[in-house]
């Protein structure tokens, strides 16, 4: 059994899927584990770290070559692959949704593609779980990064010269970022209000010590989904939304928006109205923003300034704190595949449940049913 971790060719990608504390697990495992030399560089990895771990480090060709699993945290090219063994498992974050191509570009080349994203939401496959592990970086990187754009300071501060009021934080989207960015919020000193589709949150909300900001009394406000993830909301909730929210966001100093709905284009929560009734200084950070965004004009890893107020996001939050989302994401590739690794044959066989959920492609084919609905 070989494995193979190449470095990640995405543009500012600085993860790498698998750092030396699981290489040496894998290893324990009986696994041989080699790595494209400098795969380790954006997360503060040397090769020598690699080396050091029982891993082998060589060129990209000569690292793919035989290699029965292959792991990204971006899904490598296909045709980078070609010398892999026959139907390799590769396990890295596909954007299926996003990038139908790539998945076909799999198939065609016999890989068995496994879709970190698709790790279903069950209680067993937590550990696994790559989207909580990153969003829960991104929610406290995304306050850092509004908190040090924002002119001012967060805490209320009595000093001799006088009192500084708090900062007010508004988190739009209760999920694992959001959370995460409240608590984040909160820990800096600010006053912090949150809202969400489903209501479940409020008392999330209420636990961290902020204050729930929900629309009350419309029909569609469950906001379910499977899986524990949001629906889209019906008309009448979501122009109660807008007006709740615009009395609110009016009165805020920073805001941050993490809304997605899964298989879709993220929902849009804030208007340029909504950002013109904003005070000036202001910061809207969008995580959503590659997604489409939640906020009007925003752009991808470039801020902009619209009616004195900063609209920022960055395209990869979580990669931003590249060695602690190393190290989570390496975890949860080591947590999903030791748990089916089958001694005797020396290699994962997946199960049903989680095999299905998270299989792209195989035997030359899309086989995932999400992708074939
Ligand atoms: P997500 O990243 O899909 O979305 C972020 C948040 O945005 C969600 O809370 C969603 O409800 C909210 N949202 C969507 N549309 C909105 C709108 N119009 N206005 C306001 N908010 C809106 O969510 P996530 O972080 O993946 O978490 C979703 C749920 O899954 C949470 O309850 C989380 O605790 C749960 N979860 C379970 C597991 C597990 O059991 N293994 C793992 C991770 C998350």
């Amino acid at each position: 059994m070989r494995i193979a971790v190449l470095k990640e060719t995405a543009a500012g990608e600085r993860r790498v899927a698998l750092t030396p504390e699981t290489a040496k697990k894998f290893i324990a495992l009986g696994a041989d584990v080699a790595v494209e030399s400098g795969a380790g560089e954006g997360a503060s990895i040397s090769d020598a770290d690699y080396e050091a771990a029982g891993a082998s480090v060589a060129s990209a060709p000569a690292v793919v070559k035989d290699a029965d699993i292959v792991m990204g945290v971006r899904a490598p090219d296909p045709a980078s692959l070609s010398g892999a063994s026959k139907g390799a498992m590769v396990a890295a974050m596909f954007d299926p949704f996003g990038q139908r191509d790539l998945v076909d570009g799999y198939a065609k080349a016999g890989l068995e593609a496994l879709s970190m994203e698709f790790m279903p939401r069950i209680t067993r496959a937590q550990s696994m779980d790559v989207l909580s592990s990153q969003s829960n970086l991104s929610g406290y990187k995304a306050v850092l990064a509004a908190a040090n754009t924002y002119g001012r300071a967060f805490p209320m501060m009595m000093t001799a010269a006088g009192t500084i009021s708090p900062a007010k934080v508004f988190v739009m989207g209760v999920g694992v970022a959001g959370l995460q960015a409240i608590a984040t919020a909160k820990r800096l000193g600010a006053q912090v209000s949150a809202t969400d589709v489903r209501s479940a949150t409020k008392e999330q909300i209420k636990s961290l010590g902020a204050k729930p900001i929900f629309v009350e009394n419309v029909a569609g406000i469950e906001g379910e989904g499977s899986g524990g993830y949001a629906t889209e909301m019906s008309e009448e909730y979501q122009k109660a939304q807008a007006e709740l929210v615009s009395e609110h966001i009016a009165k805020q100093d920073i805001v941050i928006t993490t809304a997605l709905i899964p298989g879709r284009p993220a929902p849009r929560l804030i208007s340029d109205a909504q950002i013109a009734s904003m005070k000036t200084g202001s910061v809207i950070y969008d995580l959503a923003v590659v997604q489409g965004g939640n906020v009007e004009g925003a752009q991808a890893d470039t801020p902009v300034v619209k009616h004195g107020v900063t609209i920022m996001g960055y395209s990869n939050t979580a990669g931003e704190l590249a060695p602690d989302a190393s190290a989570l994401y390496s975890r949860n590739l080591y947590n999903f595949l030791s748990a089916f690794w089958d001694k005797e044959q020396g290699k994962p066989i997946l199960d049903e449940e989680i095999g299905d959920a998270v299989r792209l492609t195989q035997g030359g084919k899309v086989v995932n049913e999400r992708l074939n609905a």
